[in-house]
């Protein structure tokens, strides 16, 4: 992890002056100076020059280097005052000790950006912030961009521009490609590029924006958004500087119709927050990033292959797709691995129709004239012809979206391979080809080398592939209605702050037309029997105290209490065993209430993300949803039909639906819970910390759900309570 709070606290603010150049401008430089260049490629400043020449950028090179007249061909100036013309961008590998100095040199030349490769910056203790700081004023005062520090420069092949010291790019030529790719990491990005390079795929910019001092992640992302050649956009963040900026920036590339990957680390520090709320501990920040992306319909990869390689059929195949899996494979072996793991995978293997099943027939043997195809039972197989046939044949069902060829070793390997892929490139769909052997398909990798299709060498790496496809695609698919205010919700929030009362946080569920449970608070074990009796038995029994969090877990709470007598002799047991177990807890009183009964019982929280502002989730719910970690998470405020989805996405929603002979439950009144806790959590505003159900007890269809339990934490900077 090179992320850390710190890299943040140093960076320009809204009072820079004018900056000098676009972002279009410093990826398109007309002019480039190199700090320290040097004719050696064991130098940074040497390599970069090389690079700038090798790769033919067309523009004016400016090497700076006091003891010499000329550097790789090009002449040299001591310094960058020197030059005849203020440079678009200058490029600086030099140690961090001299780098202010020759920043601020830069500045006063009037150079448009500088592009600061070098490191010992904010991620390199109290000396690097410190210098930091100082660059980040030079800039402010003068305008002059910055990209770093701590990045690798930049990646622009169809500009013919490398300006970047990375090894990596000591090749005979950038590919180029319609991808566009902005990293945090510079080390990230060169080995991305090198990879996709290798596995024929190109990017137009790469970008690495390192300690993002002033030109962060959404500046790059929204130009790449805007940008007219680039169709697809890879993102690798460790953490975002401005979080609605991203997510307005998600839904504008939505909108221009440019899938867009994300890969983002710090997930495992989800979580690390206050256990006070289960939505606390539930909906951690890596959970939330993930929740906006899925709503403006980003989609999150874990590995960086996996994302460029998604990106790239995403834009080679850019018709809409509906429809399933069809796997070919030349072993009965390949399909069945295949079958099983696209099915583990939650997604859906093609129904063929009737008539591409009869076509079919005519050329294979009938038990493999179904989806998954299996090669090997031909009809007549000596014809290697027919590979081609049979791939589009079943490619081309209209009930595909997706195809997935498992080719293990065979005769005529190569040929095949390539009338296989042949027929995937004619049909325009995205088809996974996998080979599984090792050196026996150096050939066929060849000779679809040679056509530009790109292959994979495990069926796992192709199947995570085509799982990031096809979330892509169901977000295209996905409607999404603005989440209208429903009617009958109060016009705001109570007033209110601090720790609330479970009598207080029941109240404003109540306000807003969450049904919660029928209930008396009492100080007396003699208050709480009568209190039981006007509601009718049998009874639970609470006890109330702001010192308490979970109360079952310290014996507060009694189910099923049937008389007067047991209430009082269970609040009497209650007020002992906590005097007992937890004597700095202060007992408040009792709260009765009336027994709900339920099928199952769901939590719905809300949370006030410091970074994306309030979520909600729903999940299955009571005392073991930590354990359960069964949840849907979602930027408020949510539609009742983003409830459902959400409800939906549950491994418990099964148990909704009616499992095991049990009633179907009213998902609806769920559904319409989550969305008023979402509404409740926006009218907060910066007042929420979390406010959560749990549980919401849920009865069969049409009988509603009621809560039984809530609690909600809201900042103590509104309306503090006066000292006495
Ligand atoms: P806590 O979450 O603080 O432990 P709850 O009030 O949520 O306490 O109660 C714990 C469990 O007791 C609930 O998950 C539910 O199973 C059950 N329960 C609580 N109140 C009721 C009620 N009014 N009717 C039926 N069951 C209840
Ligand atoms: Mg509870």
């Amino acid at each position: 992890m090179t992320q850390a709070p710190a890299l943040h606290t140093a960076r320009l603010g809204s009072d820079r002056a004018a900056p000098r150049v676009s972002v279009d401008r410093l990826l398109h430089p007309r002019s480039v100076a190199v700090f320290g260049a040097s004719d050696s490629v064991d130098k940074f400043g040497g390599r970069i020059m090389h690079f700038l020449v090798r790769h033919g950028f067309a523009g004016t090179i400016y090497p700076i280097n006091p003891r010499r007249s000329a550097v790789v061909g090009h002449v040299a100036y001591p310094s960058i005052g020197d030059l005849p013309a203020p440079p678009d961008v200058a490029i600086l590998a030099v140690p961090a000790d001299t780098l202010v100095q020759s920043v601020t040199e830069a500045a006063a030349a009037g150079v448009g950006c500088c592009v600061i490769i070098s490191t010992g910056f904010a991620e390199a203790g109290a000396e690097g912030m410190a210098r930091q700081a100082a660059l980040v004023e030079v800039s402010r005062a003068t305008g002059m961009r910055l990209i770093g520090p701590n990045c690798m420069g930049l990646v622009v092949p169809h500009h013919r521009l490398a300006l970047c010291s990375s090894v990596v790019l000591d090749t005979d030529r950038l590919r180029d490609g319609p991808l566009g790719l902005v990293s945090q990491s510079g080390a990230l990005m060169v080995s991305v590029f090198d990879r996709a390079a290798t596995d024929g795929i190109g990017f137009r910019h790469c970008v690495s924006v390192g300690n993002q001092v002033d030109v962060e992640i959404c500046d790059v992302l929204e130009y790449l958004v805007d940008d007219a050649g680039t169709e697809a956009i890879c993102v690798y963040v460790e953490g975002l500087l401005d979080g609605p900026r991203f997510r307005r920036a998600a839904a504008m590339a939505r909108k221009a119709g440019k899938p867009l990957l994300v890969v983002k680390t710090g997930r495992t520090q989800a979580g690390a927050v206050s256990a006070r709320s289960h939505t606390a501990s539930l909906a951690g920040s890596f959970e939330v990033f993930a929740a906006v992306c899925r709503e403006e319909g980003a989609v999150i990869a874990h590995d960086p292959d996996d994302m460029v390689r998604a990106a790239h059929f995403l834009v080679r195949h850019r018709r809409p797709r509906r429809g399933g899996v069809a796997i070919l494979s030349t072993s009965g072996g390949g399909a069945g691995i295949a079958c099983d793991r696209v099915s583990e995978l939650g997604l859906s293997q093609a129904v063929l129709s009737a008539e591409t099943r009869a076509a079919l027939g005519e050329l294979l043997l009938p038990p493999q004239a179904d989806n998954p195809v299996d090669l090997g039972g031909r009809r007549a197989p000596e014809n290697v012809e027919i590979s081609g046939e049979i791939a589009r044949l079943l490619f081309d069902d209209s009930n595909v979206a997706y195809g997935l060829a498992i080719l293990t070793s065979m005769p005529f390997f190569a040929k095949r391979s390539r009338l296989i892929a042949e027929s995937a490139q004619a049909i325009d769909k995205p088809v996974m080809i996998v080979f599984t052997p090792g050196a026996a398909a150096d050939a066929p990798r060849e000779a679809l080398r040679e056509i530009g299709q790109f292959f994979f060498d495990r069926t796992e790496d192709a199947l995570r592939v085509l799982a990031l496809m096809a979330e892509h695609d169901a977000h295209s698919a996905a409607a999404r209605p603005l989440a209208a205010r429903p009617a009958g919700l109060p016009e705001a929030a109570p007033e209110g702050s601090g720790v609330l009362s479970a009598e207080e946080a029941t109240r404003w569920l109540q306000a807003y037309g969450i049904p919660v449970a029928r209930d008396a608070t009492a100080a007396t074990p003699e208050a709480a029997a009568e209190a039981a009796a006007r509601l009718g038995f049998p009874v639970v029994l609470k006890a109330i105290s702001r010192d308490i969090v979970h109360k079952s877990d310290l014996g507060a709470v009694q189910l099923g209490l049937a008389s007067p007598t047991e209430v009082v002799e269970a609040a009497c047991e209650m007020a002992a065993r906590l005097a007992r177990s937890t004597p700095l807890a202060r007992l408040d009183g009792f709260v009765v209430q009336e027994t709900v009964r339920g099928e199952a019982e769901v939590i719905v929280g809300a949370r006030r993300d410091p970074q994306f502002g309030p979520v909600v989730l729903v999940g299955l719910g009571g005392i073991a949803v930590e354990i359960l970690k069964d949840i849907a998470l979602a930027p408020a405020p949510v539609t009742l039909e983003r409830a459902r989805l959400m409800l939906d996405a549950l491994a418990g929603a099964p148990l909704f639906r009616g499992a095991r002979g049990r009633p179907p439950l009213d998902v609806e009144a769920i559904a319409d819970v989550v969305s008023r806790l979402s509404w409740l959590a926006v009218d907060l505003g910066p007042r929420l910390v979390d406010f959560e159900v749990n549980p919401l007890i849920v009865r069969p269809q049409g009988e509603g759900a009621i809560a039984v339990d809530s609690r909600a934490t809201l900042t103590e900077t509104f309306h503090k309570e006066p000292h006495p």
